[in-house]
């Protein structure tokens, strides 16, 4: 018998009365088209959001915000509960969600208390979105007749205590799996499981970082040996560029699992980086469909693809960066230069993005997010204070704010020319390229570009992601 159906909704897609119907209608035809499906849901878009933000508020001693917050919450819940369930308030579905509520309430209160947020801690709070979501959608799918059931994936999915990023142990999850969730798919039960959240060995409360609803679908598939993985969203499939950035992208029918992951990586939020691993390793096909649009095209995610040789497949970006830039004529002769600036700026908790060396080999660039250059400043002046006053290092300063614009594809790969296109496609258009980086896997080249020229530089390449070479 074929595996099961691994479905999994983004939060825009459980996000209202109408999505939620929606959702469960694409349930409820694969359930009748006899595909066994298994379920992952988000919270409704925003929630985690909320949750989170308020919560760290709270921390800071701030309660008014948890009143409102709670009202706003329950308010988009209540709305489905009005028009998808017959019983409305009256559904038990209603009192757990109640009942959640005001664990956050609690929650948040306690935080105010201590004065701090622990890692911990919000991820209790985090978790109580898809501890909504979950439970509803299994009763919504209920209602319509389809033998749904809500799973908590703490019961199921087993991490590490890497609190709000945490790490699965898929050997340990893939047994809880088929000890619980296995057992339900064969008794023709739609198992209904909340995204996003998990749990260590001792079954404390654990998040896969944000965004991670995608990864639980990939864990899940990857243990129950699925047949397909289908994540539902509001865009149909991986675009050649972000629709909102460019009207005019259009759907790339087949991605590999590399160009997928550079795209994550480089910023394209479609997919979670770490997401489509477990399943392209255990060779399930993954299709990226839109929910509010389930007949028009989507995109199929591979472990390997044809490369059409030059092809630019997807352009993607990163905003609000700074590029950091150690400089001066005495740094040739500076041991470990680089190695001392990468260690001080990694002592302030900040991830380097990309790596940049200029055509002199007397500055180091690299590009970090804007917000951090208050740190990373300071900590690099501190480190090489010696040679600051030695005049060894001229100036440590961050040109802000910039982007990274990034094009992706396997053709790209030992391709003469390619660079050549894209360069020149920036160069008709005026932009200014600030630096270049091209990653080992060779199948991205990026470019440093100034914020404002980010929409004039995605739209001067987007033609590229249209031709064949
Ligand atoms: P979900 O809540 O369903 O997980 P996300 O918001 O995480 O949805 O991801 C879908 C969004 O990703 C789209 O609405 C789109 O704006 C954005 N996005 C960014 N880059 C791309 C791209 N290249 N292709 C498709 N969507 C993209
Ligand atoms: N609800 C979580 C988030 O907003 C997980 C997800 O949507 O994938 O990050
Ligand atoms: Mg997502």
């Amino acid at each position: 018998m074929a595996g099961p159906l691994v479905m999994k909704f983004g939060g825009t897609s459980v996000g209202t009365p109408e999505a939620m119907a929606q959702a469960a209608r694409l349930v409820r035809q694969a359930y009748e088209a006899g595909r066994r499906p298994v379920v992952v849901t988000s919270a409704l878009s925003g929630v985690t959001d909320l949750l989170l933000n308020t919560a760290r508020i709270a921390a800071q001693g701030r309660t008014e915000h948890i009143p409102p917050a709670r009202q706003e919450i329950q308010a988009r819940h209540r709305a489905i509960v009005d028009a998808l369930l017959p019983q409305g308030r009256q559904d038990p579905v209603w009192f757990l969600i109640q009942h959640r509520l005001d664990r956050f309430t609690q929650l948040a209160e306690a935080m105010a208390v201590l004065g701090e947020a622990t890692p911990r801690g919000l991820d209790a709070v985090a978790a109580l979105g898809e501890r909504m979501s979950a439970p509803l959608l299994a009763r919504v799918l209920e209602v319509q007749g389809v033998p749904a059931v809500s799973v908590d994936a703490a019961e199921i999915i087993v991490t590490d205590d890497h609190f709000q990023n945490a790490v699965p142990d898929m050997q340990a999850t893939r047994q809880r799996v088929q000890a619980h969730l296995q057992p339900l798919v064969e008794e023709g039960r739609v198992p209904v499981v909340t995204g996003f959240l998990a749990a260590t060995p001792e079954g404390v409360t654990t998040t896969l970082g944000r965004g991670g609803s995608d990864y639980s679908a990939s864990i899940l598939a990857a243990s129950l040996e699925a047949e397909e993985v289908w994540i539902w969203t509001d865009v149909n499939g991986v675009m050649t560029a972000d629709p909102r950035l460019v009207p005019e992208a259009t759907t790339v029918p087949v991605l590999s699992y590399r160009e997928v992951a550079e795209l994550a990586y480089f910023g394209a939020k479609v997919l979670h980086p770490r997401t489509i691993r477990p399943v392209i390793e255990a060779g399930i096909p993954l299709r990226v469909r839109n929910t509010f649009d389930p007949e028009g095209p989507d995109t199929l995610i591979v472990a390997r693809r044809d490369a059409v040789a030059g092809r630019v497949m997807a352009l993607t970006v990163i905003q609000h960066l700074a590029m950091v830039i150690v400089e001066g004529r005495g740094m040739l002769g500076v041991p470990g230069v680089a190695a001392r600036t990468f260690a001080a700026v990694a002592g302030t908790g900040t991830s380097v993005l990309m790596i940049s060396q200029a055509s002199s080999e007397q500055s180091i660039c690299f590009v970090v997010p804007k917000s951090t250059t208050g740190d990373v400043i300071p900590a690099l002046e501190a480190t090489f204070a010696r040679e600051l006053d030695r005049r060894d290092i001229d100036r440590i300063w961050a040109m802000e704010p910039v982007a990274i614009v990034t094009a992706v594809g396997e053709g790209m790969r030992q391709t003469p020319g390619v660079a050549g296109r894209i360069f020149g496609a920036l160069g008709a258009a005026g932009i200014n390229i600030i630096a270049i980086a091209q990653g080992a896997s060779e199948v991205a080249l990026s470019m440093v570009v100034a914020q404002e020229d980010v929409v004039p530089a995605l739209r001067a390449l987007h033609p590229l992601t249209q031709e064949v070479p």
